[in-house]
């Protein structure tokens, strides 16, 4: 005799990860539209995103390329969705990712955005990026480091089909809310520093928060959280 909501449908812990986004954001005394909630839907079937989407998710984040692709492909007939691509990028694999992408918030060099300001085709808007940043200084993580993000953001505005949007990074594993909060205040730090730096640029987005740390980002005025485990569950192993 259980009337427990099982995880099995999706509608329950996509309820309960949007419930905690806007608490958070009113725990933060921020507008409960003040950031938008990116599903990361990575090694999850496509099935399940077009679940979500079926209960208003828009906004999908995706790791791997090809995977992405093939996702892309088996749900070509939700016209509104929006892909982000949020994994390293290798620049022999950048057209696709021009191609078939609306965000990037993985640029961490030069080179990997002309190459997606060139390809980007004509007949789509502006690429969307955000400058992935190494924020915890770790020796082995991808992003710039903090005290290359001047220059990078400077060459990458002057890029015709792409818009600087923002910063990502994805901090050192912390325990606690103090610990967690320090390298988003320092993200934020910069963003503020670009937003002086270069005027002209739609620099409007904070890319900061997973599941284990969504409160932290929040309270730092993240305005895009991604979301993987707290939506679709945890990942496999292999
Ligand atoms: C996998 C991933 C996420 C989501 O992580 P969860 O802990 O499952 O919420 C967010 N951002 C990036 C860049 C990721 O690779």
């Amino acid at each position: 005799m259980t009337d427990i909501a099982l995880p099995e449908s999706l509608g329950y812990s996509y309820d309960q990860a949007r419930e905690r986004l806007h608490k958070a954001l009113q725990d933060a005394g921020r507008p409960i539209n003040g950031a938008a909630l990116l599903a990361v839907s990575k090694t999850k079937p496509a099935s399940m995103i077009r679940q979500a989407w079926q209960l208003g998710q828009r906004e999908f984040g995706e790791n791997y390329l090809q995977e992405a692709l093939d996702k892309q492909a088996e749900l070509s007939d939700l016209e509104d969705i929006v892909w982000h691509f949020i994994g390293p990028l290798q620049s022999n694999k950048t057209r696709p990712v021009a191609e078939h992408f609306c965000w990037v918030h993985s640029i961490d060099r030069l080179k990997i955005a002309q190459r997606l300001s060139e390809q980007r085709p004509e007949h789509l808007s502006p690429l969307n990026v955000c400058l992935q940043v190494n924020i915890s200084h770790e020796a082995s993580k991808s992003g710039v480091m903090p005290e290359e993000v001047k220059a990078l953001a400077q060459a990458v505005a002057t890029l015709p089909k792409l818009r600087l949007r923002g910063l990502m990074a994805i901090p050192a594993p912390a325990d606690g809310l103090v610990a967690q909060r320090k390298p988003f205040s320092a993200l934020h730090q910069l963003l503020v520093e670009l937003q002086s730096e270069l005027p002209e640029a739609p620099l409007d987005t904070l890319s900061m928060g997973m599941s284990d740390d969504l409160e932290a980002a929040i309270l730092e005025g993240a305005t895009l959280v991604r979301l993987g485990t707290a939506i679709f569950g945890a990942r496999g192993g292999v």
